[in-house]
């Protein structure tokens, strides 16, 4: 081999195995056991600190052996494991192994997804990767689009291009100037907060929000929809898009897709669809007609690190026609020498969306897609509501549990303790009080919802470890914990 330049940032290849054997035992260890610790350290910001110690910058390199074994201690010992059978909060899922290797091995190449010359395997697995999503979703192959950071981001790429494509022609170089008209978008009230980040940081401002209210199912009421969009057309406003929710972050609701679909054609508004959570569930059979209305979208934002289960980050934005990405973010400065896309030749990401240079985040979710396979992915899904709708049942069964809502894998609940009736304003506290308790005590994590008014707990599962044991387990702590919540609260110290 060629005389090869000696650097401090080189790691000898001798030593870059022995390093890299050891963390992957040391990993293999820490997922084969994860069920056996706390899900949540319980430490404070300052005990964290003194771990680490208040360093400045370090002068002087380390040998890597050393550095990578001390950061495998932080990290197993002081995280929150959202990989714990028993970690049911927000919508994190457990991350497939099988994005450790691949992440490693992205890393490793290190390709630059940002123009095909310079990642020439890569775009190709990532196209595929954006084509075998589209399959998984059940929409058309034709379908173009991105993998970007995650939900918020694949929301931001869509509305972009449903602003090109429904703004006056000028919008590019006028930008929100060029009109005296009002550009406005409609939505639900359960609709994320990534809406209100995008119309304020796109220019269109908050007032350009139209929240439709929902309907007793929690979906967006569709008469109230286009009694709006017609008040607003009277008032010389220009309707850009409507967005519809598939699995509400609180609730799990997904809205009346096809009615939406509908009243946007009618109206030639763009239709979004906010499927960061929920659009996965569209592979289930029986929940077909529950996503009816998917094939309609212009666009539609998921996130294979909730549903998928991949490792962060990886979100996905889908474009039914492509063109309008291209339109949105294709520029040729003269630094640039990569081809144009078109047919056959080859496609830059970079002209996709907001990002230049881009990691290869695709490799994971292609990976996992293929060891898992569409009827895995159908299994594991199916059992994730499954086990949700298990967690509802025992709950509305138990006296001092109160069933609220369960849709898709999503399931709210409630402590109420036996004997006298409460106020609202004391089960909310108690119920508050014991998620508290809960989030600290390592047994199990679960984050809260209002649902009604009611404070409640929530349990999301998006998690291949969780078993029905889990789930008796996790039920059990709650009225353990929630009886010492209610005595604490009536008889304060
Ligand atoms: C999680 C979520 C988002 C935000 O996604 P991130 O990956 O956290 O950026 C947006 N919308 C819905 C419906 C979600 O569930």
């Amino acid at each position: 081999m060629a005389d090869i330049r000696k650097s401090s940032i080189e790691i000898e290849k001798e030593e870059f195995r022995k390093i890299g054997h050891q963390l992957i035992d040391d990993i293999s260890d820490f997922i084969s056991s994860i069920d056996q610790k706390p899900v949540s350290p319980n430490e404070s910001p300052s005990q964290l600190q003194a771990l680490i110690g208040n360093l400045s910058l370090p002068e002087n390199g380390k040998p890597a052996r050393e550095l990578i074994s001390k950061a495998t201690a932080l990290l197993f010992n002081h995280s929150l494991l959202n990989g714990h059978p028993k970690f049911l909060g927000y919508i994190t899922s457990s991350a497939a192994p099988m994005g450790a290797l691949a992440d490693l091995l992205a890393a490793s190449v290190n390709p630059n997804v940002g123009a095909q010359i310079l990642s020439p395997i890569a775009t190709e697995i990532e196209k595929q990767t954006i084509r075998w999503l589209a399959e998984f979703i059940g929409v058309s192959a034709d379908y173009g689009g991105l993998l970007v950071s995650g939900g918020n981001m694949a929301n931001f790429t869509a509305f972009l291009a449903a602003r090109t494509a429904k703004a006056p022609k000028s919008f590019k170089e006028d930008g929100i100037q060029g009109t005296s008209k009002k550009l406005t978008v409609y939505c639900s009230k359960t609709t994320h907060t990534w809406i209100e980040k995008a119309v304020i940081l796109f220019g269109l401002g908050s007032k350009s929000i139209r929240w439709i209210q929902t309907d007793d199912s929690n979906r967006m009421d569709i008469n109230v929809l286009e009694k709006t969009l017609q008040a607003d057309l009277d008032d010389n406003c220009i309707p850009l898009m409507v967005v519809g929710t598939a699995g509400d972050v609180s609730t799990g609701v997904v809205d009346n897709l096809t009615e939406i679909a509908a009243i946007c054609k009618r109206y030639d508004l763009w239709f979004h669809i906010d499927g960061a959570y929920g659009a996965p569930a569209a592979i289930i059979p029986k929940l077909k007609s529950l996503f009816a209305g998917i094939k309609d979208a212009d666009s539609i934002a998921l996130d294979p690190h909730k549903w998928l289960y991949s490792p962060l980050e990886a979100g996905c934005a889908l474009v039914k026609n492509p063109q309008h990405l291209i339109d949105t973010y294709s520029s040729h400065p003269e630094y640039y020498n990569f081809s144009n896309t078109g047919e056959g030749s080859a496609q830059n990401f970079y002209e996709y969306g907001l990002q230049n240079s881009r990691g290869f985040r695709a490799l994971k979710v292609w990976l996992t897609l293929q060891q898992v396979g569409r009827s895995g992915y159908e299994k594991l899904i199916s059992k994730d509501i499954e086990l949700s709708e298990m967690l509802f049942e025992l709950a509305k069964k138990h006296p001092e549990l109160e069933a609220v809502t369960q849709n898709l894998s999503i399931t709210t609940f409630r402590y109420i303790p036996s004997g006298e009736a409460q106020t609202k304003e004391i089960l909310n506290k108690l119920n508050e009080d014991l998620l508290n308790e809960l989030q600290t005590g390592g047994e199990l994590f679960l984050s809260n919802a209002i649902v009604f008014e009611k404070y409640c707990l929530r349990a999301c599962f998006v998690n291949f470890r969780t078993s029905q044991e889990d789930v008796k387990e996790i039920i059990e702590v709650i009225i353990r914990e929630g009886r010492k919540a209610y005595s604490k609260l009536s008889q304060p110290d």
